[in-house]
């Protein structure tokens, strides 16, 4: 992204612009005519949004197929989509942040050489974990201070955190270490520091339900780039296996790992509205790095852009500003810096955020983010004000009648930073990685027992991983919520720098979607 985006004309307000006349109610009076949300999002079409994503498939095929900040595929996603910004009317503003980059270059092996020969599955015994260091190495694999079978108090074992957890460990030999009460990061240093050449932690080993069940595949990230080792994360089951003594394993791994990439946030400012009153919508336009990330989230990109081409020339009363943000698949960090970089004056201009990350998901669900916790499932409500938010798209999907669901509102995508500052917010979410019920498949239609998304996160994430409906369907949403909070004389925020209650809602704590990085805590 640090390709500068051009320099565009301001885009020329043609005849066929779509909006002027279905939009604007004629018989309202002069200058103030209010727009019919309805209408409007119905000018933010299907086929256009499809374009956006087509542009950004033919960015990952260029670009060795991925679009994840700190990559070439970054940039030029950066360029497209200022560039049409530019050429609609807005003020564009490329913010620049560091951020530490990784990236798997090989897929990592594990197998075990003794006491009999076994390979092991990436992604379904183990998985690199990020940051991990590069290496291969055959040695010898010492449990430290590992509790097997595992005690019935989750998130108790204090393997490897410690310095004296090491004091019997043989230089050269692989750490086998088990999820517990200290983060995977001290594990890691410790064992690095011990002498260890490779660093194997398994997951703590009690039954749960969900996030809960601690046998699963761990899923885990380091802090930074800072071991020069490889470091996995696997199942309870593999960890069990492996801490049976005179167990060798040969483990390869080859990693890119930079503390201090840069990358941008890509902000485009209305012309049009009172500059107090913003009404922000954001989508994460990177992708992960093992795919082109075309509904994760090209999808959201894709509809937000539309949106705002379409709202370009409307004179609206309230300021729109619209963020695609860098970094978010490494935990929320362009969100981060933006909301980090705000002066309490600027918080309290904004005074909604609507954010779209995942709106086409191949066997998709309809999901509202549940801002009143009117679900009562997960995380508490957000900031006062996204209950109005919520039935703002409820109002939505009634008009186009379509089933909608609440999506638990869990802080984890770039809503998360703002609603910790008390910013009211709101957004839509078609499902990733979770798998669909049949009380859904019977209101959504698609498959039970499927993912929402089989291709979450990975190579197969292409322009062919988008529900068409699910995209038209959600893409005017966008575009009657972003209307609707354009003209509205009443905004979900509160009105002064302090007003706003910072929400519960667990917001930025956990990082990645609603979906990921169950690791990073412990
Ligand atoms: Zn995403």
């Amino acid at each position: 992204m640090r390709a500068r985006a051009y320099k565009g004309l301001l885009a020329a307000v043609t005849a066929v612009s779509a909006m002027a006349l279905p939009v604007v109610s004629a018989t309202s009076a002069g200058a103030s005519a209010t727009p019919d949300p309805t209408a409007f999002s119905r000018t933010v079409k299907a086929p256009a949004v499809k374009r956006h994503l087509q542009k950004f498939q033919e960015i990952a095929d260029a670009n060795g197929g991925t679009r994840a900040s700190g990559t070439p595929g970054y940039d030029a996603s950066v360029a497209y989509v200022a560039d049409r910004l530019r050429r609609a009317g807005y003020r564009v503003t490329l913010q620049e942040f560091e951020f530490p980059f990784f990236r798997e270059i090989t897929a990592t092996t594990m197998s075990r050489v003794a006491p009999a020969a076994k390979t092991y599955t990436r992604m379904t015994d183990f998985r690199i974990m990020t940051y991990s260091g590069s290496g291969t190495v055959t040695a010898p694999v010492q449990a430290v201070d590992v509790t097997i079978p595992p005690s019935e108090t989750p998130n108790s074992s204090t393997s490897g955190c410690e310095a004296s957890d090491f004091a019997g460990f043989t230089p050269g030999n692989i750490a086998l270490m088990q999820r517990g009460t200290c983060n995977f990061q001290v594990k890691a240093e410790n064992a690095q520091a011990a002498g260890a050449k490779g660093v194997i932690i398994f997951n703590e080993g009690q039954p749960g339900e969900g996030a809960n069940d601690r046998r699963v595949l761990l899923n885990g990230n380091l802090n930074a780039p800072t071991t020069n080792i490889p470091v996995v994360g696997t199942t309870y089951a593999v960890g069990q296996e492996l801490a049976a003594p005179g167990t060798t394993v040969t483990l390869s791994a080859q990693t890119e790992g930079d503390p201090q990439r840069k990358t941008h946030n890509v902000l485009a400012e209305s012309r049009w509205g009172a500059a107090d009153k913003i009404v922000m919508l954001g989508a994460h336009l990177d992708s992960v790095t093992e795919g082109p990330g075309i509904n994760d989230n090209g999808s959201g990109s894709a509809g937000i852009l539309e949106t705002a081409i379409r709202v370009g020339n409307l004179p609206t009363r309230n300021k729109l500003r619209f963020a695609f943000w860098g970094a978010e698949e490494l935990g929320l960090l362009g969100s981060e810096h933006y909301v980090a970089n705000l002066s309490a004056e600027e918080k309290a201009k904004i005074k909604l955020y609507l954010n779209f990350d995942m709106i086409g998901s191949p066997n998709y669900t309809f999901g509202i983010y549940d801002g009143d916790d009117s679900d009562g499932v997960g995380s508490p409500a957000g900031p006062a004000g996204s209950d109005k938010i919520e039935k703002t798209f409820e109002k939505y999907f009634r008009l186009v009648r379509q089933p909608y669901t609440g999506t638990d509102f869990t802080g984890r995508s770039d809503y998360g930073p703002f609603i910790e500052v008390g910013i009211p917010a709101g957004g839509l979410f078609t499902g990733a990685e979770g798998i669909k019920t049949e009380a859904e498949a019977a209101k959504f239609g698609g498959e039970a027992g499927v993912a929402y998304d089989k291709c979450y996160h990975q190579e197969c994430d292409t322009i062919a991983n988008i529900n068409d409906k699910a995209l038209a369907v959600n893409s005017g949403a966008i575009a009657f919520a972003a209307l609707t909070y354009a003209y509205s004389p009443s905004l979900p925020g509160g009105g002064t720098p302090g007003t706003n209650t910072p929400g519960t809602g667990g917001g930025g704590l956990d990082h990645g979607h609603d979906h990921d990085h169950t690791g990073e805590l412990s």
